[in-house]
């Protein structure tokens, strides 16, 4: 069975290569259809609204069944933000460099037992000409680094968020460390027997 990943998100794709690796499902990326610039408004009220609203409209356009997952990145010290808007965090036309460096501004000062975050990530799964969608959620708890820690690895905010019982942001752990305890692994092994199901094995 084709599976089309609903993400511009190079980051992203790339670990649901190896996160999906023992599914009985071919990965497309949204270049592959042609639909790599078909933006869709992220504006639900929640990730899973999000998610599920990425999900379909890629089915739609594509005729694939399609996994979208959306993800918000938790920070106590903020109430809550960047939440479900950390792809926006700190305004539009940002890099995400300044985006990190918005959010360590943001924290300054404060030690690391006030520095706590999570990372939480829900993915959907969508069918065409089905309503129905599958969703499914994995969380990380962890805290702001007090610097960027840039590595080898990872995307987005992994040079500032260390999981819990770690010294090191996921850019300096290994991509196999990061997807057995991240909120993208946990969710991922979530939704391995629904992609077993769809594609009849
Ligand atoms: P979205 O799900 O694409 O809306 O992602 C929200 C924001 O979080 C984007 O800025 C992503 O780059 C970032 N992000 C998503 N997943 C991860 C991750 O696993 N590590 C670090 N940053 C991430």
């Amino acid at each position: 069975m084709d599976l089309l990943i609903g993400t511009g998100n190079a980051g992203k794709l790339a670990e649901y290569r190896v996160l999906l690796a023992e599914a009985p499902v071919d990965l497309l990326g949204l270049q592959d259809v042609g639909l790599l610039d078909m933006e869709v408004d992220e504006d639900g009220a929640t990730l899973a609204d999000n998610a599920q609203l990425k999900a379909r409209t890629y089915a739609r356009a594509s005729g694939l069944v399609t996994l979208a997952d959306d993800t918000g990145l938790m920070v106590d010290a903020l109430g809550g933000a960047p939440g479900i808007h950390a792809a926006r965090y700190g305004g539009p036309g940002l890099t995400m460099a300044e985006r990190r460096q918005k959010l360590l501004d943001a924290l300054a000062g404060l030690p690391d037992a006030q520095r706590a975050a999570r990372f939480m990530c829900v993915i959907a799964v969508a069918v065409p000409g089905d309503e129905a969608v599958v969703t499914v959620e994995g969380v990380c708890e962890g805290r702001i680094a007090q610097q960027e820690m840039p590595g080898e690895h990872g995307f987005g905010y992994d040079s500032i968020f260390i999981p819990q019982g770690y010294t090191l942001p996921w850019s300096r752990i290994s991509p196999e460390e990061k997807h057995r305890i991240s909120h993208r692994g946990r969710a991922a092994r979530q939704i391995l027997p629904v992609l077993r199901r769809l594609a009849g094995g």
